[in-house]
């Protein structure tokens, strides 16, 4: 049996997209519910790879002989014949392949055209400026696509032509001149082919088919492949289309267009697309002409715009999926001539996809997986106008999404002070420490030459939901002079600028954005994705604001409350201090003191903000000196003090002779002047500072992420945890108290033994007791572990006997696992181990499943081993995409917490996750 090569629009399976191409595969769909395609047939993929695979340039045997009977059969259809002087048919001849890629392979309309043909085709049409037309345009794509001729070798012809006659537009070329420019180009092709252009349809027809496939490894295509990443698993070989042509150039009752189903831009239930009359295949996308949106067509040519909206809605109940697709009207009929799914931003896809489930077109279901998790991203920030044109001044790495404006400051104070009067800043760094947390707050956006996308600055923007670029080394900050160096460029304190922190662009001046767009349709999406969903989806959140704004992301309660980032407020970093350098335990406790109300002040707000939801707290984490300034500038800020000390003496001298001279007159001096020569005032700043000094040397650490933190500082100082469970317990006991259900959950950080928990909880407990006396209500909570250290896991089932609940810290854990330090790493050594496939991704992005999550896996069904009911999630930064989501669901986590603006990411995720598992094992049976 040979092999079928051939298939008419009549026989093809319209779902075998890689036999036949998605153009072709979908032609046969159409034809097959019966809409208005002309009569044509696929030449299979399969005939594409294998003629490629051949040496001497043959297409397989048997695929001409079944392309001539299926012309018979369009022949039969149309009543006309190939290559027939009275009465011609003519095809296009289409390329196709499983994936749409756009302009990047070759069609050849009107294929069949002769010198006898043609005037066949005037006489029949009585139109000899359509045949002319027709018949230029042959000659202009067979010659550039079959042939190889140069495009503008054509134009130049044509231009000619047109300036000759002296008209703008093709529309205003009469039948001679069409005649005139077919003859040139003939003469294009006899020269540069050195061959006069072939005459026999047939002939015409196979070369055609040739190159087609051959375009299928032209460098555009090839390249194209490689830089969306197809692979020919996705799409191998292209179709090839050959379809009865039918003519919108045939007068003005004829037309050609492009048209959506729905709005592609922004969903809206109306068809949308543009058409143009007298006009044939590209010119709508070409520009040749302006055309007319499609709503002009109900006053132009009535009938035929109902035709279309009856075609729009048959498209959409068969697909049941927003439609991009080609039509040409020839003499009042309207032809459908490809329709594909329609590439819409993520508005309009959330908005189609929900309107379409309330119209009955889909289930919820299919609304839900319609959507990529990660595309949502796009909504949830401001971004820069599509419509923008620009070039960026510089580029570093998209470190934050969304886009923002303002004038460049250089250090946190300044944004601070600008930021306070109303003022649009963006903060602009080498790179950002702890200390500048007030900076961010001012801020629209951070702009850093230094560090990677897990910088501080990174992290903590995304934490805030602010746009950052990151690591743009091509910018030179010097804070000194505030100024920033791009090449010749200076940006100087105030200019405006715009980042960009979706694509990590940077540009001068304030470039027009679009807002986010947190849509009702997006809210009822996600409604059912929570329906959907087993996991549940937290926020990670500092703050009474960074909360507030979760909530409205629809986080179902906080997963990860850092309470040092309360520590970092400006009034508060003092009180920090002091507890910090306190020689004695009484000192610290005198600072401790000070910071209890300001800290249950803060878990109040938190708790109120979200009652009765849940809310993690965590205990304090990092090392100690993160809070102290670092060792070079107390050691220069010394310096500067024993300067200023020495004129501060100078002056003492002079008030001193003023105070005689005065004291001699019987007057006396303003008390300012006394102070201006007292050098008591330096002396208690130095003393500050070499006391701050001693403790920053005497905390030095050789490796601080594994130094003394976490848990460990809870231990050796635990009146700072005692006091900060008892603001937590306090805070929630007032909530009690005043009617405010609340749900305060204690988490400890760091932990590798049962023997720490242990020791914390007891704190709790006796902190606990007391407060429930003192404020005489019951106070529910719940206590609980981080797992980060790689032996916390090991231990899982020792750990659940004191935890109720573990959070998976998966930064550290993936730090721990790999004994990678992060920023080492992401600056050194990762992208080469990704490029050389040493690694796949970046573990501190993806979650590494095969190793950190083997682990976590081991860990909960350890932990779950001794307490069935323990509670788990994970609060590092893999909670807020879509593959460790996945993850997560699959090993039976409760819940993930990530950063406030990535929560509807993470409900559609873990909707998904849920969906795709069941239909996993429903497969399975
Ligand atoms: P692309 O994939 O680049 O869109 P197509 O094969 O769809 O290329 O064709 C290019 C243009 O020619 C389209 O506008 C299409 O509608 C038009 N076209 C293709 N075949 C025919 C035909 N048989 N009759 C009329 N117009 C056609
Ligand atoms: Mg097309
Ligand atoms: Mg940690």
């Amino acid at each position: 049996m040979t092999t079928k090569w051939v298939f008419s629009y009549h026989e093809g399976d319209g779902k075998n997209k890689q036999l036949l191409g998605g153009k072709g595969a979908n032609l046969c769909e159409i034809t097959q519910i019966g809409l208005n395609v002309p009569p044509g047939f696929v030449i299979t993929t399969e005939a594409c790879l294998n003629y490629l695979d051949q040496p001497e340039g043959k297409l397989p045997d048997g695929v001409m002989q079944q392309v001539h009977e299926q012309m018979a059969a369009l022949e039969q259809a149309t009543g006309k014949q190939f290559g027939s002087a009275s009465n011609p048919l003519l095809v296009s001849v289409r390329s196709g392949s499983a994936m749409s890629m756009p302009g990047m392979m070759d069609t050849i309309l009107n294929l069949g055209l002769n010198a006898q043909t043609l005037e066949g085709l005037v006489t029949q049409t009585r139109n000899e400026r359509f045949g002319y037309d027709s018949f230029r345009r042959f000659i202009q794509l067979f010659g550039k696509v079959a042939l190889g001729v140069p495009d503008e070798l054509f134009d130049a012809q044509f231009d000619a032509v047109k300036k000759d006659v002296g008209v703008e537009a093709d529309i205003g070329l009469q039948a001679a001149d069409l005649k005139e420019i077919s003859q040139r180009f003939l003469s294009v092709v006899r020269n540069y082919t050195g061959k006069p252009f072939p005459e026999d349809p047939y002939e015409q027809l196979e070369i055609a088919i040739k190159a087609v496939f051959n375009s299928w490894m032209g460098k555009r295509a090839v390249d194209y492949r490689r830089e969306f990443q197809i692979t020919p698993e996705m799409a191998n070989g292209t179709a090839v289309n050959v379809v009865t042509m039918v003519f919108g150039n045939m007068g003005n009752d004829c037309a050609t267009g492009v048209g959506f189903t729905r709005n592609p831009g922004t969903g809206e239930n109306l068809l949308y697309g543009e058409y143009l009359t007298n006009a044939q295949g590209e010119d709508v996308v070409a520009g040749i002409r302006t055309p007319k949106p499609l709503q002009d067509m109900a006053q132009e040519m009535p009938t035929l715009h109902t035709q279309l909206l009856d075609l729009r809605s048959r498209l959409e109940r068969h697909y049941r999926e927003v439609q991009d697709f080609e039509f040409t009207i020839e003499k009042g009929v309207l032809y459908c001539l490809q329709t594909r799914n329609g590439k819409m931003n993520a508005s309009a896809m959330v908005r189609t996809s929900v309107e379409m489930v309330r119209e009955h077109l889909i289930s919820e279901e299919e609304a839900l997986l319609r959507i990529n998790p990660q595309h949502l991203e796009q909504m949830l920030y401001p971004r820069l106008d599509p419509s923008f044109k620009g070039e960026p001044l510089a580029a570093g790495l998209p470190a934050s999404p969304g886009a923002a404006s303002g004038q460049a400051v250089f250090d946190a104070d300044r944004a601070e002070q600008l930021g306070k009067q109303g003022i649009k800043v963006i903060l602009v760094r080498e790179e950002t420490k702890p200390e500048d947390i007030h900076g961010f707050f001012a801020s629209q956006g951070i702009l850093t030459s230094r560090g990677g996308k897990t910088s501080h600055a990174a992290v903590v923007a995304r934490g805030m939901g602010k746009p950052c670029v990151a690591g743009a080394e091509g910018i030179n900050v010097d804070v000194q002079l505030r100024k920033a160096f791009v090449g010749g460029t200076v940006i100087k304190e105030g200019d405006v600028i715009t980042l960009d922190g979706t694509r990590g662009n940077i540009y001068l001046g304030a470039v027009p954005k679009v807002e986010a767009d947190f849509s009702d349709e997006l809210v009822t999406l996600l409604g059912w994705a929570d329906k959907a969903a087993r996991l549940k989806v937290m926020a990670n959140a500092d703050t009474p604001n960074d909360a507030a704004r979760a909530l409205k992301y629809g986080a179902m309660g906080i997963g990860l409350c850092r309470t040092e980032r309360m520590f970092n407020a400006v009034e508060r970093l003092p009180i920090v201090i002091d507890m910090i350098v306190a020689d004695t335990a009484d000192q610290r406790q005198a600072a401790l003191d000070k910071l209890l109300p300001i800290q249950r002040a803060d878990f109040k707000d938190l708790f109120k903000t979200m009652s009765p939801r849940p809310v993690t707290v965590r205990l304090l984490d990092p090392p100690i000196h993160e809070f102290l300034p670092s060792e070079q500038q107390l050691v220069d800020e010394l310096e500067q003090l024993r300067h200023l000390r020495l004129s501060v003496q100078g002056m003492e001298v002079l008030v001193e002779t003023a105070k005689l001279l005065a004291g001699s007159k019987g007057e006396t001096l303003p008390s300012s002047v006394h102070e201006m020569g007292d050098t008591r005032l330096v002396d208690t700043v130095i003393t500050r500072k070499e006391q701050i000094l001693k403790k920053v040397r005497a905390l030095r650490e050789v490796n601080p992420m594994l130094g003394h933190r976490g848990v460990r500082l809870g231990i050796t100082f635990p009146e700072i945890y005692t006091m900060q469970i008892r603001a937590v317990l306090e805070a929630a006991a007032d909530c009690v108290k005043a009617g405010i259900p609340v749900a305060p959950e204690i988490m400890v950080p760091q932990v590798c033994t049962v023997q720490e928990l242990k020791h914390v909880r007891r704190l709790v407990q006796s902190v606990h007791q007391q407060v429930e006396a003192t404020f005489g209500v019951k106070v529910n909570y719940q206590f609980g572990s981080m797992m980060e250290v790689v032996r916390a896991c090991m231990r899982a089932e020792s750990l659940a006997e004191e935890a109720q609940f573990f959070s998976f810290g998966t930064n550290d854990l993936t730090q721990a696992s790999f004994s990678f330090s992060r920023e080492d790493a992401e600056n050194k050594f990762l992208p080469m181990y990704n490029d050389r496939g040493i690694l796949q991704d970046n573990p501190f992005e993806v979650l590494d499943v095969k190793g950190v999550g083997r682990l976590m896996k081991l860990a909960v069904e350890w932990g779950r081993s001794e307490h069935p009911n323990l509670k788990v999630g994970i609060c590092g930064e893999h909670g807020g995409h879509p593959a460790s989501i996945r993850f997560c669901d699959e090993i039976g986590l409760n819940y993930v917490s990530c950063s406030g603006p990535r929560v509807p990411i993470a409900r559609l995720a873990a909707a998904h996750a849920q969906i795709l598992l069941g239909k996993k094992g429903n497969a399975k049976g």
